[in-house]
């Protein structure tokens, strides 16, 4: 397979696959092996100090999982890549190893709320300085940076709300002040969205959402320049957070369809964001590929398409948000995204529940808000599905009054 020839469909499907597998299987095998056997003990000492390619300890590097970092360099055009336990791992890793006492981060409001804690909580506990921007005011953030930092972190679109950042233009500011540029590129997968190209140094997937794809593993990848995945790379080899060989040959396979998931997933999340718009019982549509939502022109020239997720207002308040959301017989209420079924909650029980009403509503996420992830069913059945719930809350507002 030529890397920088090949599309993403053929990426997806080939890259860490092309060499011959043991005898011939023609999918990666499932290596649980803890260690790697060496007859030739200068052999073994040269791969232990990284003169020879090969593998020692699966904490460190493992054969199935080395296929999954393969597929993620590759589609978002890295130099390197590494894998974690969970998307919040590469997170937490990536900061801890490019961050020390005095150093300063400036990042979003938005960010996921994980991420959000560790800002809040735990970095300023090392010693760490963080500043937290409007997340919509490019002006303000490029001030706070212009200020001297050492990283900015960036998310778009952002959870629940969907707001989009310029990452071209984010990542400029960045590097005119010395700092690395670090996005989470969760949201808009490989598919849509390649941050490496329009500028950033980073980038780190929660593998557990859309490359996995079906809500049965979890995992995370983070990829970039090779110096800098080497460092996160080093730390995490220590602190431990590493992807197991069962996980990431689920995730691998999951990625094998990525491409026609996202498509899919685009198209129904677009049809499914314009007919919640046209609907009376709606108030608001939270969706970067409508033409009114706020952050769609930038959209528009960093994504090459709008994602699966999208959050709405329902007209009312959280006793209407309870009333619909048990009327959909097509989704899952739950945590999560990104997977073939379609999962849907509201940020106050979700994403956001450790927030106050008050703290949500300066995030703009009004209380009657629904995030709604599109999976990969017949999206006429899920607009058929949306409809009779939302009939069936118009119907009992009518009857009370
Ligand atoms: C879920 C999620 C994470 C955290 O990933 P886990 O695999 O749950 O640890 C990070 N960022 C975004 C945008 C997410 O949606």
């Amino acid at each position: 397979m030529n890397e920088s020839e090949s599309r993403k469909g053929t990426t997806s499907v080939w890259a860490g696959e092309t060499e011959r597998f043991p005898n011939g299987a023609v999918t990666s095998p499932i290596f649980n092996s803890v260690a790697f056997a060496y007859d030739d003990l200068d052999e073994w000492h040269a791969v232990a100090t990284g003169k020879a390619e090969g593998h020692i300890y699966s904490r460190n590097t493992n054969p199935t999982v080395h296929v999954l970092e393969e597929k993620i360099r590759i589609l978002e055009s890295a130099e390197a890549a590494t894998s974690f336990a969970t998307g919040m791992g590469a997170i937490s890793n990536t900061l801890f190893a490019m961050l020390g006492p005095g150093k300063r981060v400036v990042s979003l409001k938005d960010t996921y709320g994980g991420a959000s804690r560790l800002f809040l909580d735990f970095l300023p506990a090392y010693g760490i300085n963080v500043t937290l921007c409007d997340t919509t005011d490019h002006e303000a953030i490029e001030a706070e940076i212009a200020k001297g930092c050492d990283l900015v972190y960036l998310e778009t679109p952002t959870n629940p709300t969907l707001k989009v950042v310029d990452l071209k233009r984010l990542s400029a500011a960045a590097h005119k002040a010395g700092a690395i540029v670090v996005v989470d590129n969760t949201f808009a997968t490989p598919i849509n969205q390649n941050p490496l190209l329009l500028g950033a140094d980073l980038v780190l997937h929660s593998a557990t959402k859309f490359l996995c794809g079906h809500s049965d593993a979890m995992g995370g990848v983070l990829c970039g320049k090779a110096e800098l995945v080497k460092k996160v790379f080093s730390f995490r080899e220590i602190n431990g957070a590493s992807l197991q060989a069962d996980p990431a040959y689920m995730i691998a396979r999951g990625m094998k369809t990525l491409e026609l998931r996202i498509e899919r997933q685009n198209a129904s999340a677009l049809k499914i964001a314009r007919y919640l718009k046209a609907h009376d019982a709606v108030e608001e549509v939270f969706y970067p590929g409508l033409e009114t939502h706020p952050g769609h022109e930038i959209a528009k020239t960093q994504m090459s398409g709008f994602g699966g997720v999208m959050s709405f207002a329902l007209k009312g308040n959280y006793d209407t948000v309870k009333a619909f959301l048990p009327k959909l017989k097509l989704v899952h209420l739950a945590a999560s995204l990104g997977s073939v079924s379609t999962l849907a909650g509201p940020p106050r029980t979700t994403s956001h529940v450790e927030l106050t009403e008050e703290q949500r509503a300066l995030l703009g996420i009004p209380e009657s808000l629904i995030r709604y992830s599109v999976g990969i069913e017949n999206v006429e059945d899920l607009i058929n599905d949306l409809e009779q719930a939302l009939a069936s809350i118009i119907k009992e507002d009518l009857a009370a009054l």
